[in-house]
């Protein structure tokens, strides 16, 4: 039987340190802030910015909510993220994507200044991790290798999967991989025999967004099994891509949904500001 990777306590060891850091920056007369820009008022954008205001607050970075309207012209907005690069009280931002229909979403993200970039999206921190530099790291695959780590997971020379290729959490995922000296595959809609793939994996990463996909006997007995996946079922409930039941018993460890990788994502968030803090005021 796998070990369960308690992706919502270390989550929250991390807030606790977070929270040390961010009182000695006050300390210094420094009050970190993230803002966080919102146009529209889509439901579960909504739900996302309140959550992030919440641990704002528990870690004690100030957030400033910029809520625009959802017919915002580009121009209006890109005007606004503008503003908070030039803003000295401001230290990170992030724009709470999707973004309304009729703005370009990569337009808009890359006129967020690298430095201040809290979500890691803008082309030049992609660039830098591609290329094995220093760079603002995104979230979601920043907390899965910090899920990994403290699981123990040795990564030198061993076999990871991810299956899923998106900029936000497949890519950035493999290149953390490969950073660390795993022999990455990654694996997506037009991969064939996906299951052999998984099978092979001593380390396995699902960021699809397809309930159940991957199956225990899709799995390496041993492996670390990290599932990112988040799917809301008709009845409500919200499981993974993996499925939990026929996974644990083979696994060596693997992260529950709920209660994994997404209090992960959050917690990178706010460490993404307060590096930013730190860095800004040396
Ligand atoms: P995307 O939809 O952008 O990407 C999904 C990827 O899965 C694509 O690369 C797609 O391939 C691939 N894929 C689709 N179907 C299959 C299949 N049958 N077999 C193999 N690969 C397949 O999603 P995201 O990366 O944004 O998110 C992935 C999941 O993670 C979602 O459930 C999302 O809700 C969740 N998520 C959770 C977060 C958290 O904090 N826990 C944060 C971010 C996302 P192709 O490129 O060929 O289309």
């Amino acid at each position: 039987m796998g070990n369960i990777i308690d992706g919502k306590g270390i989550a929250a060891e991390i807030r606790a340190e977070l929270k040390g850091r961010a009182a000695a920056l006050r300390e210094r007369g420094i009050a970190p802030c993230l803002a966080v820009v919102l146009a529209g008022d889509d439901p579960a954008s909504l739900i996302y910015v309140r959550n992030k205001k919440r641990a704002c607050e528990e870690i004690g970075i100030l957030s400033r909510e910029v809520t625009l309207p959802g017919d915002i012209e580009e121009d209006a907005l890109i005007a606004e993220i503008q503003a908070l690069n030039k803003d000295e009280t401001v230290d990170a931002m992030l724009v709470q994507l999707p973004l309304p229909r009729h703005i370009d979403e990569r337009r808009v993200l890359a006129e967020v200044a690298p430095e201040k970039d809290a979500d890691g999206f803008h082309v030049v921190n992609a660039g830098l991790l591609f290329s094995g530099q220093k760079s603002v790291l995104p979230c979601t695959p920043a907390g899965c290798m910090e899920l990994l780590r403290r699981a123990g997971t040795a990564f030198r020379g061993r076999h990871a999967v991810v299956v899923g290729r998106s900029n936000i959490v497949g890519k950035p995922m493999a290149m953390l991989l490969l950073n660390e000296h795993a022999t990455v595959t990654v694996c997506h809609s037009r991969t064939k025999d996906l299951a052999d793939f998984a099978r092979s994996a001593d380390i396995l990463v699902a960021a699809v967004g397809r309930a159940g996909l991957i199956t225990g006997d899709m799995i390496k007995p041993g492996a670390a099994v990290i599932d990112v996946g988040m799917n809301r079922l008709p009845d409500g409930k919200v499981v993974g891509d993996v499925d939990f039941a026929s996974a644990l018993p083979v696994a060596g460890a693997i992260t529950p949904v709920p209660g994994g990788v997404g209090p992960m994502t959050i917690a990178m968030l706010m460490q993404n500001a307060i590096d930013a803090s730190e860095k800004r005021h040396g």
